[in-house]
């Protein structure tokens, strides 16, 4: 990594509370991969060292805000990608004990292959669609959070995390900006399917300033046995 791009990722840190010192060298590494693998398929699109640094990792790191994921205890990130939010929060959290699934398999390949490289023993990727998941009994209620950044509107995103989570289990989920509308409409789907919008914290993206969104979601009831819908219609045919 370039003293700048270095540079860079400890100013975020540091705008976050976090000091990223002791993890240079892992970032380092994950830069690495991430260029080697989006070299070889289309794994991301940022190709930039200043932008991944900034608008993966950094971004990445922003779930920690609020102190949402400070207890350990098992995360699903749900449609990881390349691995984001998971393998930053993984490197910065080794308590957590981390699921990246996404349904693409040859990124969960990419994110399995990364997190031995980098020799995080509390990551275990699974390709699979949270719809699916959530309808197993061994991942149904099964989590204490989920985490997920960038994949689907507020009310797709409660209906396909809410099922998963334990009762009192927590939904961080990172976004842009937020319409009224898609708040309004994701607090009524997440009272349809078992929880409650706990909190809402918008705030600027270290350095770039871009607007951000953390959405906070506790589970309070029980999912109703009919949620999630099958595959593709939480996304598609919205709750509200
Ligand atoms: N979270 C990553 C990030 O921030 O870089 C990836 C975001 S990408 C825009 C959305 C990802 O979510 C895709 O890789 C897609 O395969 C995955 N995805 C979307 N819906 C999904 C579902 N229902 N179950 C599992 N993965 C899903």
């Amino acid at each position: 990594m370039t003293p700048e791009a270095t540079a860079l990722l400890l100013q975020g840190g540091e705008e976050l509370g976090l000091d990223l010192v002791p993890h240079v060298e892992a970032f380092t590494r994950l830069l690495a991969l991430l260029q080697e693998g989006a070299a070889q398929t289309n794994l991301t699109a940022l190709r930039d060292e200043r932008d991944i640094v900034l608008k993966h990792f950094v971004d990445s790191l922003t779930c920690l805000r609020g102190g949402w994921l400070d207890r350990d205890g098992r995360v699903l990130d749900l449609g990881t990608g390349a691995g984001f939010p998971a393998l930053p929060l993984a490197i910065v959290r080794p308590e957590l004990r981390l699921v990246p699934v996404d349904a693409t398999a040859k990124k969960i390949a990419f994110v399995t292959r990364t997190a031995a490289a980098l020799g995080l023993e509390n990551v275990t990727p699974l390709t699979a669609r949270a719809e699916t998941l959530g309808r197993d009994p061994e991942h149904r209620g099964r989590y204490d959070r989920v985490v997920t950044r960038a994949v689907a509107s507020l009310p797709a995103l409660a209906e396909l995390a809410l099922p998963l989570l334990r009762a009192g289990g927590v939904l961080v989920a990172q976004k842009g900006p937020i319409s009224a509308e898609e708040l309004d409409a994701g607090r009524l789907a997440a009272t349809e399917v078992g929880g409650e919008v706990r909190a809402v914290d918008a705030f600027a993206l270290p350095v770039l300033g871009e607007a951000r969104t953390l959405v906070i979601v506790e589970k309070t009831a029980t999912t109703p046995e009919r949620y999630p819908r099958r595959e593709g219609v939480p996304a598609r045919k919205p709750l509200f």
